[in-house]
Protein backbone atom coordinates (compact mmCIF):
# COMPACT_ATOMS: atom_id res chain seq x y z
CA UNK A 1 0.00 0.00 0.00
CA UNK A 2 1.13 3.42 -0.83
CA UNK A 3 0.25 7.05 -0.85
CA UNK A 4 -1.46 7.03 -4.23
CA UNK A 5 -3.99 4.55 -2.25
CA UNK A 6 -4.92 6.81 0.48
CA UNK A 7 -5.42 9.99 -2.12
CA UNK A 8 -7.26 7.64 -4.36
CA UNK A 9 -9.83 7.24 -1.59
CA UNK A 10 -9.86 11.29 0.13
CA UNK A 11 -8.78 12.99 -3.02
CA UNK A 12 -6.16 15.38 -4.22
CA UNK A 13 -7.56 18.99 -2.37
CA UNK A 14 -4.87 20.78 -0.81
CA UNK A 15 -5.78 23.82 1.37
CA UNK A 16 -3.01 26.81 0.87
CA UNK A 17 -2.72 29.47 2.03
CA UNK A 18 -0.02 32.68 0.67
CA UNK A 19 2.99 33.78 3.22
CA UNK A 20 1.70 37.27 3.31
CA UNK A 21 -1.70 35.94 4.66
CA UNK A 22 -2.29 36.67 8.47
CA UNK A 23 -2.05 33.58 10.98
CA UNK A 24 -5.79 35.25 12.11
CA UNK A 25 -6.71 34.13 8.47
CA UNK A 26 -5.14 31.02 8.32
CA UNK A 27 -6.60 30.31 11.90
CA UNK A 28 -10.08 30.73 10.34
CA UNK A 29 -9.32 28.66 7.14
CA UNK A 30 -7.87 25.77 9.42
CA UNK A 31 -11.45 26.36 11.34
CA UNK A 32 -13.91 26.28 8.37
CA UNK A 33 -11.96 23.47 6.74
CA UNK A 34 -11.79 21.42 10.13
CA UNK A 35 -8.07 20.53 9.55
CA UNK A 36 -4.94 21.00 11.23
CA UNK A 37 -1.98 22.51 8.30
CA UNK A 38 -2.29 24.00 5.42
CA UNK A 39 0.56 24.44 2.94
CA UNK A 40 1.71 27.28 2.16
CA UNK A 41 2.56 28.64 -1.61
CA UNK A 42 3.76 31.22 -3.49
CA UNK A 43 1.90 33.04 -6.55
CA UNK A 44 2.97 30.48 -9.02
CA UNK A 45 1.33 27.45 -6.71
CA UNK A 46 5.11 26.96 -5.61
CA UNK A 47 5.34 25.25 -2.24
CA UNK A 48 6.96 27.18 0.18
CA UNK A 49 6.22 26.06 3.81
CA UNK A 50 3.34 24.01 5.42
CA UNK A 51 1.64 25.86 9.16
CA UNK A 52 -0.12 23.49 11.11
CA UNK A 53 -2.74 24.08 14.47
CA UNK A 54 0.80 23.99 16.28
CA UNK A 55 2.83 26.89 14.74
CA UNK A 56 -0.61 29.22 15.54
CA UNK A 57 -0.08 27.99 19.27
CA UNK A 58 3.20 28.71 19.41
CA UNK A 59 2.60 32.02 17.69
CA UNK A 60 0.12 32.64 20.72
CA UNK A 61 1.76 31.32 23.58
CA UNK A 62 4.90 33.76 22.72
CA UNK A 63 3.30 37.17 21.24
CA UNK A 64 -0.24 36.72 22.84
CA UNK A 65 -3.60 37.65 20.83
CA UNK A 66 -1.41 40.09 18.77
CA UNK A 67 0.29 37.41 17.11
CA UNK A 68 -2.94 36.15 14.88
CA UNK A 69 -1.54 39.92 13.19
CA UNK A 70 1.27 38.60 12.03
CA UNK A 71 1.97 36.76 8.58
CA UNK A 72 1.72 33.18 7.75
CA UNK A 73 6.04 33.64 6.63
CA UNK A 74 6.57 34.31 10.29
CA UNK A 75 5.49 31.09 11.56
CA UNK A 76 5.40 28.48 9.13
CA UNK A 77 7.93 26.05 8.89
CA UNK A 78 9.51 26.59 5.51
CA UNK A 79 11.85 23.20 5.37
CA UNK A 80 8.78 21.00 4.42
CA UNK A 81 9.74 17.24 3.97
CA UNK A 82 7.35 16.13 1.56
CA UNK A 83 6.45 12.25 -0.13
CA UNK A 84 5.93 11.34 -3.26
CA UNK A 85 2.63 8.99 -4.67
CA UNK A 86 5.16 5.69 -4.51
CA UNK A 87 5.62 6.30 -1.00
CA UNK A 88 5.01 3.55 1.22
CA UNK A 89 2.40 3.95 4.14
CA UNK A 90 5.28 2.39 6.24
CA UNK A 91 7.78 4.71 4.81
CA UNK A 92 5.39 7.63 5.68
CA UNK A 93 4.74 6.26 9.27
CA UNK A 94 8.06 6.25 9.74
CA UNK A 95 8.64 10.07 8.30
CA UNK A 96 5.98 10.80 10.76
CA UNK A 97 7.37 9.16 14.11
CA UNK A 98 10.70 10.33 13.54
CA UNK A 99 10.39 13.98 12.22
CA UNK A 100 7.27 14.77 14.68
CA UNK A 101 4.59 15.92 12.61
CA UNK A 102 1.58 14.62 11.21
CA UNK A 103 0.99 16.07 7.91
CA UNK A 104 2.86 15.25 4.37
CA UNK A 105 2.47 16.82 1.27
CA UNK A 106 2.52 15.03 -1.97
CA UNK A 107 4.71 15.92 -4.85
CA UNK A 108 4.44 14.95 -8.42
CA UNK A 109 6.07 16.79 -10.94
CA UNK A 110 7.45 19.57 -8.93
CA UNK A 111 4.37 20.47 -7.73
CA UNK A 112 1.96 19.76 -4.54
CA UNK A 113 -0.78 16.41 -5.69
CA UNK A 114 -2.06 16.35 -1.87
CA UNK A 115 -1.72 15.59 1.84
CA UNK A 116 -1.71 12.70 4.11
CA UNK A 117 -2.41 13.77 7.33
CA UNK A 118 -1.88 10.70 10.37
CA UNK A 119 -5.59 10.62 10.75
CA UNK A 120 -5.49 9.69 6.75
CA UNK A 121 -3.16 6.76 7.92
CA UNK A 122 -4.76 5.90 10.83
CA UNK A 123 -8.34 5.03 8.93
CA UNK A 124 -6.62 3.47 6.23
CA UNK A 125 -5.08 1.21 8.84
CA UNK A 126 -7.73 0.35 11.06
CA UNK A 127 -10.05 -0.47 7.14
CA UNK A 128 -7.00 -2.41 6.66
CA UNK A 129 -6.99 -4.80 9.89
CA UNK A 130 -10.96 -4.79 9.85
CA UNK A 131 -10.46 -6.61 6.32
CA UNK A 132 -7.86 -8.80 6.93
CA UNK A 133 -10.14 -9.80 10.23
CA UNK A 134 -13.15 -10.15 8.46
CA UNK A 135 -11.12 -12.44 5.57
CA UNK A 136 -9.49 -14.70 8.68
CA UNK A 137 -13.05 -15.15 10.20
CA UNK A 138 -14.74 -15.94 6.88
CA UNK A 139 -12.26 -18.65 6.21
CA UNK A 140 -12.74 -20.18 9.51
CA UNK A 141 -16.49 -19.74 9.21
CA UNK A 142 -16.33 -21.90 5.59
CA UNK A 143 -13.56 -24.31 7.61
P1 LIG B 1 1.91 18.84 13.00
O1 LIG B 1 2.23 17.70 13.90
O2 LIG B 1 1.76 18.40 11.57
O3 LIG B 1 0.77 19.68 13.49
O4 LIG B 1 3.20 19.81 12.95
C1 LIG B 1 4.11 19.96 14.04
C2 LIG B 1 5.25 20.88 13.58
O5 LIG B 1 5.93 20.31 12.46
C3 LIG B 1 4.82 22.28 13.12
O6 LIG B 1 5.85 23.19 13.44
C4 LIG B 1 4.72 22.16 11.60
O7 LIG B 1 4.96 23.36 10.90
C5 LIG B 1 5.82 21.15 11.32
N1 LIG B 1 5.48 20.29 10.18
C6 LIG B 1 4.29 19.72 9.91
N2 LIG B 1 4.37 18.97 8.80
C7 LIG B 1 5.64 19.07 8.36
C8 LIG B 1 6.35 18.53 7.26
N3 LIG B 1 5.78 17.70 6.38
N4 LIG B 1 7.65 18.87 7.10
C9 LIG B 1 8.27 19.68 8.00
N5 LIG B 1 7.66 20.21 9.05
C10 LIG B 1 6.36 19.91 9.25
Amino acid sequence: MNVAHILGSKGHEVVSVQPHRTLGEATRTLAERRIGAVVVTGADGGLLGILSERDIIKALGTGGGEALAQPVSRAMTAKVVTCRLETSIDELMEIMTSGRFRHVPVMEGGRVAGIVSIGDIVKHRVAEIEAESKAMRDYIAMA
